[in-house]
């Protein structure tokens, strides 16, 4: 093939970014790759425009092969890879906007491929909004407009929203899909006010079926970008057309916009995604362990998704890590390899429950000295403050056992590893004792 619709291009793209991403790692892929957008594709020639020169300059020289290569494995021959840049007053732009009304959604829903609903684990954190990311996805009419997501980074509303543009792309071929983040939104709306070509900008959302607009925080103070927003808003609501929103906060909690917009946004149905569980973030890791060929044990899993809370994002980089360690060295990981290789993403997630406080905080609790907590006096009251704490910080930081043990006024590894057991044992056998550590544990999180 020497070239290809505008459609299938830029699936073909979104697909080949995904394959992109995997082979140049996540932070390459960042920096030079993910603000390209793929303009055409005609006898041979890849034509990509770039954000900046810098980008334009780096990509041809260095990107050129790898995307040729890919490119090739689905089926598309490129004999070259020319990049342009699209801002900077180029006259590139108006040559944009010529494109965009023969209806090129160039860099417009660029979809990632993993992001499907197959993919998608679900849990209780995240039910409510998978459920009503299906059901706007198997709907021939709106079935709720707008879908409004929000969720914390990372939690998989982008996601959310790409499977559903798969969904329907593959299930209603004929229904127009637009998927494109409001800071796209309002660079294309800045460029058609500046070439005063407001009206292909128009055109192009007016024929949308679903229009999917990705973090719209981001119009937030940005005026006349939310004076056309929710005047598109409206118009394809009106003609019944489905929108599908998504947030880092809820409608009413959006800052600096407008009201009316906000109350707008409210209306049809806003489906939050909860911080993960435990039993969620365990589930993703061992969905995503099995896609690898390498085997990494569950100790290893459970173990990440005790310390990686964060956000899912974060949880994945952390596998993708310990499977590349794997791979490089031939061994299997063990719970202290994964703590040496993820080391800094461990320390990012531990942020705010160290050994200090755990400390800090028993003392409080039990009303003794921190000296006596330290120290080696065997006093039943202090024995068990000290066992307490010293199952705290196995519980909520990632030190290890001799490390923990140094922290109590140098003791053994092995008094660390029986105290961890005793308080275990009086967990399950003591109820005032259970809620006592409830109380320890919930003023340790905030
Ligand atoms: P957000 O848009 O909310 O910031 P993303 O949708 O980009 O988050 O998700 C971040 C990463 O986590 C993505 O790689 C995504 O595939 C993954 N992810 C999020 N939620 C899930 C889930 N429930 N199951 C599998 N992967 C998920
Ligand atoms: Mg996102």
């Amino acid at each position: 093939m020497s070239e290809v619709s505008d459609k299938k291009l830029t699936q073909i793209w979104g697909e080949a970014m995904g394959d992109l991403k995997d082979s140049i790692g996540e932070q390459s892929f960042k920096t030079w790759i993910s603000r390209l957008q793929v303009v055409s594709f005609e006898d041979g020639v890849l034509k990509l425009s770039a954000p900046s020169n810098f980008i334009r300059d780096n990509v041809s020289s260095r990107f050129s092969d790898n995307i040729t290569r890919i490119m090739k494995s689905y089926g598309c021959i490129v004999q070259s890879v020319h990049v342009d840049v699209y801002d900077n007053n180029n006259a590139e732009i108006s040559e944009k906007s010529e494109v965009s009304k023969k209806d090129n959604l160039s860099g417009i829903s660029v979809l990632d491929k993993r992001f499907t609903f197959k993919n998608f684990v679900v849990g209780k954190p995240n039910e409510f909004a998978y459920a009503a990311a299906i059901r706007v996805a198997e709907s021939e009419v709106p079935a709720f407009n707008p879908l409004f997501l929000y969720g914390g980074v990372g939690l998989g509303k982008t996601h959310l929203m790409h499977a559903i543009a798969w969904e329907i792309m593959s299930n209603q071929p004929k229904k127009k899909v637009i998927y494109i983040s409001a800071e796209k939104f309002m660079y294309l709306f800045i460029k058609s006010l500046r070439f005063k070509d407001t009206m292909s900008f128009k055109d192009m959302f007016r024929n949308v079926d679903i229009l999917m607009i990705d973090d719209v925080q981001f119009i937030g103070g940005k005026d006349t970008t939310q004076e056309e927003f929710f005047h598109t808003f409206n118009e394809l609501v009106d003609n019944n057309r489905q929108i599908v929103l998504s947030a880092d906060k809820s409608p009413s909690d959006l800052e600096r916009v407008e009201e009316r917009l906000k109350s707008r946004l409210g209306w049809g149905l806003v489906a939050d995604i909860h911080p993960t569980t435990y039993e969620l973030r365990l589930g993703i890791l061992q969905t995503k362990a099995k896609e690898y060929k390498i085997k990494v044990s569950n100790d290893v899993l459970e173990f990440l998704a005790v310390k990686i809370t964060s956000n899912i994002r974060e949880l994945e980089g952390a596998l993708t890590r310990i499977v590349a360690h794997v791979t490089l060295v031939g061994r299997p990981v063990t719970i202290n390899v994964a703590r040496e290789v993820l080391t800094d993403l461990l320390r990012s997630n531990e942020r705010f429950i160290t050994i200090d406080l755990i400390q800090k905080r028993v003392c409080e609790f039990y009303s003794i000295k921190l000296s006596d907590l330290n120290s080696a006096k065997r006093h039943k009251s202090i024995v068990v403050a000290r066992q307490v704490a010293m199952y705290l910080c196995k519980e909520f930081t990632t030190k290890s056992l001799p490390d923990i043990g140094r922290s109590f006024g140098g003791k053994d590894h092995t008094t660390v590893i029986h105290a961890v057991k005793k308080v275990k044992e009086e967990i399950q056998k003591d109820r005032v004792f259970a809620t006592d550590l409830e109380i320890l544990t919930k003023s340790l999180e905030n």
